[in-house]
């Protein structure tokens, strides 16, 4: 395999969509991995581009199968990604970037030690808050358990090979920017 793995984790609201789409546009070399999930798409999200909507059962029957590198269930959904999809663009010389939650992170690392793990911190929970609430995503529940998983997302952050705050985000991308150079993929 020629291409190299990255992982971007962090809490719900801690900005790794618009990293990740930054990167996406900035390094040609750079394909995302769309995971599966059982949760319901949001209005904007279209099946096969944000993720791959399937159902409860399709997901179990993936596990029993095998089918995973990762897959985690957070906030009350399953998450997950298809080995064979990473395979084949780690075969074809891409870099294969991955947004997943922390407990899928440290599954890549035990079965790919080699993958590159980057945690996105907010500056602090307080303003963790202040995003998710003006996302208005989220029912307040849903928010409130986002924040509770956010607490013990923070707690893992040094198992992983860099830490980025996101207090601003031009210089969180360059930050981003510096690590895919140092690991020769830009
Ligand atoms: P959301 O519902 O806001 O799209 O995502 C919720 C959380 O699930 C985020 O922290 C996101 O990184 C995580 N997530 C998305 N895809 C995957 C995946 O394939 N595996 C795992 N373990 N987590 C994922």
């Amino acid at each position: 395999m020629t291409g190299k793995l990255f992982v971007l984790s962090g809490p719900s609201g801690a900005g790794k969509g618009t990293l990740r789409e930054l990167a996406l546009k900035n390094f040609d070399s750079l394909v995302y991995s769309i995971s599966c999930t059982t949760r319901q798409p949001r209005n904007s999200e279209t099946d096969g581009v944000e993720y791959r909507f399937i159902t409860r059962e399709n997901f179990e029957n993936r596990i029993n199968n095998g089918e995973f590198l990762e897959y985690a269930h957070v906030h009350d959904n399953y998450y997950g990604t298809l080995k064979q999809d990473v395979i084949n663009e780690l075969e074809r010389g891409n870099n294969v970037l991955l947004e997943i939650d922390v407990q899928g992170a440290l599954q890549v690392r035990e079965k790919m030690p080699e993958a590159v793990l980057i945690f996105i911190a907010p500056p602090s929970i307080e303003e963790l808050e202040k995003r998710l609430r003006a996302r208005h995503t989220e029912t307040e529940e849903n928010l409130k358990l986002r924040l509770k998983n956010a607490e013990h997302e923070m707690n893992l952050q040094n198992e992983y090979n860099h830490v980025i705050i996101n207090d601003d985000l031009n210089k969180a991308v360059n930050y981003l920017r510096e690590i895919f150079i140092q690991e020769g993929c830009a």
